[in-house]
């Protein structure tokens, strides 16, 4: 039984029975860790406080291969994200950040660039000035890394260059509108002549496909200069939403939460 010291964000807390909590953390060297953390809620233990989600910390484990849980042995807290808790809806989005990373990543599966991807972005939750933006660059390069890259250049099914297609302006039938078709179910666009073969693809306007594009290779520090339309928000919002509930094949609580209670 080896012990392991790895970096640890703690993307999951659930509690086992009264004093106990069962701990998923993301690291660097391992992927997913789930240990339990015994006697952690009585006051006199020594990890007491510093489990909690979000925490950024120091972890040493007795690694056991096959183990569905492992034996937590500490966790020295490194960064706690202060200025994400205290704004309710960084806090939020936070928590379903780490939800994502839990849904899609796998035990044992290390990707420390997931690891970065997740750390970093939890740095500039803190005083990013467009908090849902940061959680769609979050996303599109999370799926990026996760091995689930939506196809944005070419067309997802036959391969040809994309171009916007246009479509009747719904306002003023005399006038045609660029858009572009994103299937979920084929992984990214669709041509022209590939379009009607997924009649439940999203139409998003060319902008905000350009936009996802900017996102997927820009910089998080440099994110205060992209400027995002109320559409651009909602379409991407909508498109990676949806690919990532199909790859995950759940409904993550959170972004449930996000919708009813900030996004009102
Ligand atoms: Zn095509």
């Amino acid at each position: 039984m080896p012990a392991q010291k790895t970096q640890a964000i703690v993307i999951r807390a659930f509690p086992l029975r009264e004093s106990h909590k069962i701990i998923t953390f993301y690291t660097p060297d391992f992927g997913k860790v789930k240990a339990v953390a015994y006697g952690v809620k009585s006051p006199k233990s020594k990890l007491s406080g510093s489990l909690e989600l979000l925490n950024h910390g120091m972890l040493l484990f007795n690694y056991r291969e096959n183990r569905d849980l492992q034996n937590l042995t500490s966790f020295e807290l490194i960064e706690g994200f202060d200025g994400i808790r205290t704004d309710f809806a960084r806090i939020t989005y936070g928590c379903y950040l780490a939800e994502l990373v839990d849904a899609i990543a796998s035990e044992g599966d290390a990707n420390p660039e997931i690891f970065e991807l997740l750390q970093n972005t939890y740095y500039f939750l803190a005083d990013t000035d467009d908090v849902p933006l940061l959680a769609r660059v979050f996303e599109i390069k999370f799926l990026d890394l996760a091995g689930y890259a939506p196809q944005l250049s070419q067309c997802a099914n036959c391969g040809s260059v994309m171009a916007a297609s246009p479509i009747k302006n719904t306002q003023n039938a005399s006038t045609t509108t660029p858009m572009m078709f994103f299937s979920v179910r084929h992984g990214g666009l669709l041509c022209a002549d590939c379009q009607h073969r997924d009649t439940s693809a999203f139409s998003i306007t060319p902008g905000s496909c350009e936009l996802l594009k900017t996102l997927r290779k820009s910089e998080l520090g440099k994110l205060s200069r992209i400027r995002a339309s109320t559409r651009n928000h909602r379409e991407l919002k909508l498109v990676l939403s949806s690919f990532i509930q199909y790859h995950t094949e759940r409904n993550l609580k959170s972004l449930k939460f996000i919708e009813s209670v900030l996004e009102v």
